[in-house]
């Protein structure tokens, strides 16, 4: 088996030299932190992970969590490593100080994160979780609220969930159905049942702060009559003691493909006298608040498809350096060697490592532009409502691909549970499912980030002279000659793909929204491509500056294979969204 290793020279170089961590440093409100500090937390976090996270991976997808009567235990170790995990501090990184977090950038906890998500993803859903409901209270609450429950959150002693899936509404939370309605003291009675609720019961933590929507009596139909309550495990005291249990069961957790190790409840609210919830923010806006935590959520899910990739390519590069297996193509002697030396292995590898940098380097730079919107610099929140559905959707998508990828290095013990390696690529298969499918992130991408913008494009085309003038920039190292090249194809099948989109979204929406996902992973490998271009220019930079860190010359090789390997697709998919609607809808319905 192989150990997780982080890869810290890539994440400190993307960080330092592409998303701007000094920059970071220097907004306000990030005045105690240095690049010197992010390195020790980068370290510190990487042996966490490699030491307490990754050894009990293997065991939170063998044994996985059981739910009987009720009572959810936690697979082997992860109860003793939450507890850990809190004591030291991980909880608390991105959060308020005045709630007792660290207040760190979201650069450096994107890092962090990423660290979590490939030595143990079941594990790190959790905190992400914890992490989303903070954000929606800490945003939406009453003063009260923030203060009875945020500290204890942000700690970790208790965790959150997010309850939005009924088994009627999933990616229509309109159709929502669970009820509250007002108990005569200020606070609610909500009533229903949720389905699928990452960590919605655990043994972990000593309380779990659920955030539920539903619909108040008399509410306007649709999305418009929707709240959002605060529904605890257990009631707090006024004294922050905990009081009695409320009326919320987890009848049972789901038996799932991967993610073994994280609990995905049922929920059963208000089977009695109705559980006692806490409206958050104003009636009827619990949609709207929801999307706090939901494009946390979603930018964090993306960086899930980063580190699953990241540690299924670490998994396949341990067997491909010991694999002896077959005469290397070309190969005059006779030596026996590693399968790591066949030309397609090395395709695959080259793969793995190429496009994990490049989701890398995208998830980073979409963390410091959140990070530059807090600190209101202009066009940060423009840039990161336009990426958010793309690192999610893109990232996602080829955290699958790659983990398969990796799969196949290992020939027929990848198909093996034994090896591990089926494992990463179980595990990958939900990220592209919750926190919205692909479809839905690419309905966002196209309707309300292009077409239904308030200026419509108006993002989208900011972003395309940016990475249109870099390419001319590029080009003038003739080091640099063929990314540049295939970048500039690549900015021009999006600028076009984007064009079409604009002039037909209103008279041919379905057509639109036929090419939806291709326009998504267009994108996705555009801006990739661009960022591993900028990446090859300051290595090519460093390397003339008389640098002999050999991390340079292989981030020129990365880039170069992600622009001769990848950026060509988008021509393709740009076609794809232009010409291939009538195709989707050519058969009718009985003919399927
Ligand atoms: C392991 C796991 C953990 C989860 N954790 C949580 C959680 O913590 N909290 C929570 O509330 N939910 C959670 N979910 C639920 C998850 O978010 C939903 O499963 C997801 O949003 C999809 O909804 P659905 O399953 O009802 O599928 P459906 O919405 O029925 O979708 C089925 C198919 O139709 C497509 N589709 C649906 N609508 C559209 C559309 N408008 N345009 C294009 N295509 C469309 C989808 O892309 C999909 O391919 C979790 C699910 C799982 C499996």
């Amino acid at each position: 088996m192989s150990t997780y290793t982080a890869p810290l020279r890539d994440m400190q170089f993307v960080l330092n030299e592409i998303a701007g961590l000094e920059e970071i440093c220097a907004l306000p409100g990030n005045e105690e932190v240095s690049v010197e500090l992010v390195e020790s937390i980068l370290d510190e976090a990487s042996k966490f992970a490699t030491g307490v996270l990754d050894p009990i991976n293997r065991g939170g997808d063998n044994v996985g969590s059981k739910c009987e009567a009720g009572v959810v235990t936690t697979a082997p170790g992860f109860k003793d490593a939450y507890k850990l995990f809190c004591e030291t501090g991980w909880n608390a990184m991105p959060f308020d100080p005045e709630f007792g977090g660290q207040g760190l950038p979201a650069a450096v906890t994107m890092a962090v994160n990423e660290m979590w998500k490939s030595s143990n993803m079941a594990f790190a859903l959790c905190p992400m979780l914890t992490g989303g409901a903070i954000e929606a209270i800490a945003h939406h609450a009453s003063d009260e609220l923030k203060q009875k429950y945020l500290p204890k959150m942000v700690e970790g002693t208790w965790s959150g969930t997010m309850n939005l899936t009924e088994p009627n509404a999933g990616s229509d939370l309109a159709a929502i159905i669970s009820k509250a309605k007002p108990a005569g003291d200020g606070t609610f009675l909500v009533s229903g049942t949720k389905i699928f609720i990452t960590w919605g019961e655990n043994d972990c933590a000593e309380n779990i702060i659920h955030l539920v929507l539903a619909r108040l009596p008399d509410a306007p139909p649709g999305l418009k009559g929707i709240s959002l309550f605060l529904v605890p495990k257990f009631l707090v005291n006024d004294d922050g003691s905990l009081g009695k249990r409320n009326d919320l069961i987890c009848p049972s957790i789901e038996h799932k493909l991967g993610i073994h190790g994280s609990p995905t409840a049922v929920m059963s609210f208000g089977e009695n006298e109705g559980a006692v919830g806490y409206l958050i923010g104003e009636e009827n806006k619990g949609v709207g608040y929801m999307f706090t935590m939901m494009n946390h959520a979603r930018v964090n899910v993306g960086l899930e498809g980063v580190g699953i990739a990241e540690r299924a390519y670490q998994h396949a590069l341990w067997y491909a350096r010991e694999r002896v297996q077959g005469k290397i193509i070309g190969d005059t002697s006779n030596e026996k060697k590693t399968i790591l030396h066949h030309p397609d292995v090395r395709r695959l590898l080259m793969e793995c490592k190429a496009r994990t940098e490049a989701m890398r380097t995208l998830a980073y730079y979409a963390a410091a532009q959140i990070d530059k919107a807090k600190a209101g610099v202009p066009g940060a929140q423009a840039r990161i409502d336009l990426l958010t559905p793309v690192v999610k959707g893109w990232s996602t998508e080829q955290g699958v691909e790659l983990s398969s990828t990796a799969l196949q290095v290992f020939g027929g013990v990848g198909f093996v549970e034994e090896t591990g390696a089926a494992q990463y690529y179980r595990d990958s298969r939900i990220t592209t499912i919750y926190e919205g499918t692909t479809a839905i992130q690419a309905n966002d991408l196209v309707g309300r980030k292009l077409a239904r913008e308030k200026v419509p494009g108006a993002a989208m085309k900011t972003l395309l002279a940016e990475m249109s003038a870099d390419a001319e920039a590029i080009a003038a190292n003739p080091q640099l000659a063929t990314i540049a090249a295939n970048l500039k194809n690549g900015v021009n099948a999006l600028s076009t793909a984007s064009d079409w989109i604009l002039a037909n979204y209103d008279a041919a929406p379905a057509a639109v929204h036929a090419g939806s996902v291709p326009f998504l992973k267009l994108t996705g490998i555009v801006v990739g491509g661009w960022l591993m271009a900028m990446s090859a220019q300051v290595a090519a930079q460093r390397i003339a500056e008389g640098s002999s860190d050999s991390f340079y010359t292989a981030k020129l090789a990365t880039a170069n294979y992600f622009a001769a390997h990848q950026l060509p697709f988008a021509a393709a998919y740009a076609a794809e969204v232009m010409g291939g609607a009538d195709s989707v809808f050519a058969l009718d319905e009985p003919l399927f």
